[in-house]
C-alpha cells in the first residue's frame, strides 16, 4: 500500500490529490514531503466569502506541517492559487486542511493540542520533534477555536476565585461554572480589580448574567461590588474553601508571631508545628498527630487560635441558616474576646458579611463546597508546570487548555 492510500483514506481532501512522496532530510532525522495538487477542473475557494472562483495566478509552494509518522516529520506541499473574486478582490484560496496563515495543518494543530494535555509543552515538543513555540502555537489555535464554540446553555451556577500567578503580588481572576453536571473553566482575567470581573460579565452578556441563580465568591471588595451590581438577582453566596483560608492564613499569622516572640526568649517548641495547626485533624500523619497532642497542653495563642478555627467548622454543618446564624455569632464573640488580633479582624470581617455568609444555607444542596477548591488547586498545578511560563498570554491558554473543557474539532479520523 502506498503513503498516498493512507492519507486519503485518513486525510481527505476534497477538490485536491495527493501527489508524490519523497523523502527529504531534516535536522535530526527523516522527514517526507507530500505534494498536493488542485483536482483538475476544480476551481480555488476564495477565502474571503467561501465561493469557488476563478484563478489569478499561484504563489511559490508552501510546507504546512502534518502529523509525523513514525517518527518521520511529515509535511504537505502545496503552490497556492490566489482567485480573483467580483466580491472580495484579489485573494489567497482557502485549503481544507489548514486555517489561514497557519504552517501546521489543521489535523497537526489538534493532534499536538491533545497530546499538550498529558504532557507537558516542552516534553510534547521533544517527543513530536519540534518547537516549545509550536507547540504553543497549537494549543493557541484549538483554545481559540473552542472558546469561540463555548456552549453556555443551562449555565446557572458560578464560582469566582482569584489566584496568585507568577511571584509577587500579581493576581488573576477565575470564574468557573460550578453547576452539577457541568464544571469547568469559564473565563480568566488579568489581576482582581473591580474592572476584571466587570470584563466577565461584559463578555457573559446581559441575557445569561440574569440566569445566574448562585454566584460564589471570596470577600474580596471589589469581587462584592461588581456581583451586586452586575448579578443582583443571582443568591450570592461566600464559599466555604474562601472562608477557611481566611481562618487559616489567621491562624498561620498568629503562630508566625508567637514564634518570633518565643525565639527571643529561647523558646522553640513551635518549630516546625507549621502543618499540624494548618492541616485538618484527619490528614495530619503520626509524627504531627504527637506534635499537636503536645502542643495541646500548653496554653500557647497558636493554639487558641487552632482551637478558634476548629470550632468554625461546625458552622457548616448546620441545616438552616437561623441556627448557623447564632453558632456564627457566638463564635465572632469568642474571636473578638480572644485577644488574637488576627482571629479578630477575621471575625470581624464575619459580621460584617453576615448576611452573604448565611446565603451558603440558602443555597445547600446546590453547591458543592469541594468545587471551588478543587478548580483552585488545579489551577495551581497548571501554573506551577507551567513554571516559566512569562506571560499572561500564555497562562492563560494553559488554564483553558487544562480545565475549559473546551469543544473540539471532529474528524475523519483521530490521529491520537
Ligand atoms: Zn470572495
Amino acid at each position: 500500500m502506498q503513503l498516498k492510500t493512507i492519507l486519503k483514506r485518513v486525510h481527505p481532501v476534497k477538490g485536491f490529490v495527493y501527489e508524490a512522496v519523497k523523502w527529504v532530510t531534516v535536522e535530526g532525522g527523516l522527514g517526507l514531503e507530500v505534494d498536493v495538487r488542485p483536482r483538475s477542473g476544480t476551481q480555488a475557494v476564495c477565502s474571503g466569502c467561501d465561493t469557488p472562483r476563478p484563478g489569478y495566478d499561484t504563489l511559490d509552494p508552501r510546507r504546512f506541517a502534518f502529523v509525523p509518522l513514525w517518527g518521520i516529520l511529515v509535511w504537505l506541499i502545496y503552490a497556492m492559487r490566489r482567485v480573483d473574486c467580483p466580491c472580495c478582490g484579489i485573494k489567497v484560496e482557502r485549503v481544507p486542511w489548514a486555517e489561514g496563515k497557519h504552517q501546521l495543518c489543521t489535523c497537526y494543530i489538534w493532534f499536538l493540542a491533545r497530546w499538550a494535555r498529558r504532557l507537558s509543552w516542552k516534553e510534547t515538543a521533544e517527543v513530536f520533534r519540534t518547537s516549545w513555540d509550536t507547540v504553543f502555537r497549537a494549543v493557541e489555535a484549538a483554545v481559540e477555536w473552542g472558546r469561540a464554540r463555548v456552549d453556555l446553555t443551562g449555565l446557572t451556577s458560578i464560582g469566582i476565585d482569584e489566584i496568585m500567578a507568577w511571584r509577587g503580588h500579581k493576581y488573576l481572576t477565575l470564574v468557573y461554572q460550578i453547576d452539577e453536571g457541568c464544571r469547568r473553566l469559564l473565563w480568566v482575567g488579568n489581576e482582581r480589580k473591580a474592572r476584571t470581573l466587570l470584563q466577565f460579565f461584559h463578555w457573559l452578556g446581559k441575557e445569561r448574567t440574569a440566569l445566574l441563580k448562585f454566584v460564589c465568591s471570596d470577600m474580596w471588595k471589589p469581587y462584592l461590588k461588581v456581583i451586586a451590581k452586575k448579578a443582583g438577582l443571582a443568591v450570592h453566596v461566600l464559599d466555604r474553601f474562601h472562608i477557611m483560608s481566611h481562618l487559616n492564613k489567621a491562624v498561620d499569622e498568629v503562630r508566625r508571631r508567637e514564634v518570633s516572640a518565643l525565639r527571643i526568649k529561647g523558646i522553640q517548641i513551635l518549630k516546625h508545628a507549621r502543618w499540624c495547626l494548618l492541616k485538618r485533624p484527619e490528614n495530619l500523619t503520626n509524627g504531627q498527630q504527637d506534635k499537636l497532642a503536645d502542643l495541646l497542653k500548653l496554653n500557647l495563642r497558636s493554639i487558641r487560635a487552632y482551637l478558634l478555627r476548629e470550632q468554625f467548622q461546625f458552622f457548616w454543618s448546620y441545616k438552616t441558616p437561623g441556627w448557623a446564624g447564632r453558632f456564627l455569632d457566638q463564635w465572632c464573640t469568642r474571636a473578638m474576646r480572644s485577644k488574637l488580633v488576627p482571629m479578630k479582624k477575621v471575625a470581624k470581617m464575619l459580621r460584617v458579611h453576615r448576611p452573604l455568609l448565611l446565603n451558603w444555607f440558602r443555597a445547600k444542596g446546590r453547591i458543592s463546597a469541594g468545587v471551588v477548591e478543587g478548580f483552585n488547586g488545579k489551577a495551581k498545578l497548571v501554573m506551577k508546570r507551567a513554571y516559566g511560563f512569562r506571560s499572561y498570554r500564555t497562562l492563560e491558554i494553559a488554564l483553558y487548555h487544562t480545565l475549559g473543557d473546551l469543544p473540539e474539532l471532529e474528524s475523519t479520523h483521530r490521529f491520537c
